[in-house]
């Protein structure tokens, strides 16, 4: 048995097995096909905060992750000796209308109240000079151009790589590739998998990106608050207040949203 199940290998699987394996969870994660197979083994790797107005918990939250990543990169990188090509880069966007400046200069008092953390700030800055010469073009930017300094980059598969090369230098860490979730039972607390075995659990975190909703749609019937016994059952470690799970009443059923 262990302590937590994952399924799925993109980025939500694999930081949740960063932060179980810190929280010294016996970790299994499964992924159907390979690493970074489903929409998290792209290109692009934009890092792209929420504009700063209307701050609310949810826009909070993705700011302090957005601040925080740079210092876990940062560790993960001198742990593995890997490259993520993560950098701040900052965001520019050009602002072709007046009426986008506006909003544009309204958003800029925004971020001086909400996007600051300690002694870090970051900024919307609202200029009339282009970044280089002849660019943005003169048309495009109009009214100006955006210039935030929050938004990063990051190579998503080289995060990827990082991510499986750390886990891989941990004890309490196993990734299967190669096998797919067809059963669940959090009743049990088993999983079934594609070529027959099976998985006792404490914890499982669905992370199966679009895939997830196919397993969520067939727990539908369980009575939620059976769910949520077994999940905070059986972690034994302690670890349970930080990993508890929490349920959103979903369409059709129940979301488990786990908290790692
Ligand atoms: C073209 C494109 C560009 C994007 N650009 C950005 C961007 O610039 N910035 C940004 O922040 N976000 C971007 N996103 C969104 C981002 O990629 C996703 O939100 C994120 O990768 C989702 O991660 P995930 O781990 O939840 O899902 P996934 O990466 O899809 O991982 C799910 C994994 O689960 C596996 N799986 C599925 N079913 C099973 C099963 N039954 N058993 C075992 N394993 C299973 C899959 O094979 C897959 O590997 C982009 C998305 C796309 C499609």
């Amino acid at each position: 048995m262990v302590d937590l199940l994952i399924v799925g290998g993109g980025i939500m699987g694999l930081w949740a097995a960063v932060m179980a394996d810190r929280a010294g969870l016996n970790t299994v994660l499964v992924e159907r096909d390979r690493i970074g197979a489903g929409a998290s083994g792209g290109v692009l790797g934009a890092l792209m905060p929420y504009m700063p107005d209307r701050w609310d918990a949810k826009k909070q939250f993705q700011f302090d992750a957005l601040v925080s990543l740079e210092r876990e990169i940062a560790c993960l990188e001198a742990q593995t000796g890997m490259s993520t090509g993560y950098r701040r880069s900052g965001r520019l966007m050009p602002l072709p209308k007046p009426h986008l400046r506006t909003i544009a200069l309204r958003h800029e008092q925004d971020a001086l109240v909400n996007w600051r953390q300690g002694d870090r700030r970051f900024f919307w800055h609202v200029q009339d000079s282009p970044a280089a010469d002849g660019w943005p073009e003169n048309e495009a930017m109009a009214s100006g151009v955006v210039l935030d300094t929050l938004a990063a980059r990051v190579d998503p598969r080289l995060l990827l790589a990082l991510l499986t090369t750390a886990l891989g230098q941990s004890p309490r860490v196993r990734i299967e590739e190669g096998q797919s979730l067809v059963g669940l039972d959090p009743a049990t607390g088993k999983a079934r998998f594609s070529d027959g075995h099976s998985v006792s659990f404490g914890a499982c975190i669905l992370a199966a990106g679009v895939d997830t909703f196919l397993h969520l749609d067939g727990l539908q019937d369980k009575p939620a608050h059976e769910v949520q016994r077994r999940c905070r059952q059986g972690t034994g470690s302690g670890a349970e207040s930080r990993y508890r799970p929490s349920f959103a009443r979903h369409l059709h059923g129940w979301a488990l949203c786990g908290a790692a």
